[in-house]
């Protein structure tokens, strides 16, 4: 099973994401937070757009 997601921000840019991520991860381009840890399961709050 992939690791890695992509997901696109509202704001449109997208990005690979781990998604077991321990620390919150921010969109490069707006800072809008992406993935937000959750007692040992990512919370992806961005749209998923395929896994990698
Ligand atoms: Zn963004």
């Amino acid at each position: 099973m992939s690791k890695f997601v992509m997901v696109k921000c509202n704001c449109g840019y997208e990005q690979a994401v781990f998604k077991h991520a321990k620390s919150k991860i921010k969109c490069m381009s707006c800072g809008a937070t992406l993935v937000d840890p959750k007692g040992g399961k990512a919370n992806i709050r961005a749209k998923v757009e395929k896994e990698l």
